[in-house]
């Protein structure tokens, strides 16, 4: 049995923009500062590590205690934009095929890995029809902790209590936009395969040695090379 984990933000979708509207909308009402919209900037960080980091006169643990507090205005701020979200939001290339391919195979569970915390992750793969394929209960999410490279553990864990399947980080596949997802499969020793629909170039991402990297997801047989 293998785990495949799915990063969400430029792997599988673009929210177009309409999450990180959200999001800078909540975080001006709870914590008076917006974070930047630089994508590239935040890319692979959890929506932990990005409030600690544009409120740097917060402590973490002042902030981990507003967590549920921002979630629920984040997650209302994203309810008066769905209709939104769902015109501007875009399944990206060969996604659908995919992860349609993958749900059908016996000898793999596919979920998430996000820094988006849980409910977010939720919300934009149900906008864009991509829920049904993944295992929500055995993700991981930016919800569990600040740090990306910390989320893997969480995955396992909950397989482990979940499922009949005891896994180790070599049974992993972690499938991502940015160095950030490549190095937290690597420091658990996930195989890594990155994809260059995030604000990365297939040549940004092949530095950080990846195991397989790719374009996009357009070509399935390519996919299922790459993952191995
Ligand atoms: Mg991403």
């Amino acid at each position: 049995m293998r785990l495949l984990l799915w990063d969400i933000d430029g792997t599988l979708l673009y929210s177009g923009g309409v999450a990180g509207e959200a999001m800078r909308a909540a975080m001006t009402t709870l914590f008076g500062q917006p974070s930047s919209n630089d994508r590239r900037e935040y890319a692979g960080k959890t929506d932990q590590q990005i409030i600690i980091e544009t409120n740097p006169h917060l402590t973490p643990a002042y902030i981990a205690d507003q967590l549920d507090t921002f979630a629920a205005a984040y997650m209302a701020e994203l309810d008066t934009r769905r209709d939104e979200m769902a015109a501007r939001g875009r399944v990206l290339a060969g996604v659908h095929a995919a992860l349609a391919h993958y749900q059908q195979r016996p000898d793999v569970r596919q979920s998430v890995l996000t820094g988006n915390m849980q409910a977010v992750a939720a919300m934009k793969l149900e906008l864009t029809n991509l829920l049904p394929y993944i295992d929500m209960q055995v993700g991981a999410y930016g919800s569990d902790h600040a740090k990306r490279v910390e989320l893997p553990r969480f995955a396992l864990e909950r397989m482990h209590r979940l499922t009949p399947h005891a896994l180790t980080g070599s049974d992993i596949v972690i499938i991502g936009d940015t160095p950030n997802d490549i190095s937290c499969g690597k420091a658990h020793g996930a195989r890594t395969v990155a994809v260059a629909t995030g604000p990365f170039s297939v040549s940004d991402l092949a530095a950080h040695q990846p195991d397989a990297v790719l374009a996009d997801l357009s070509d399935l047989d390519a996919v299922i090379a790459a993952i191995g």
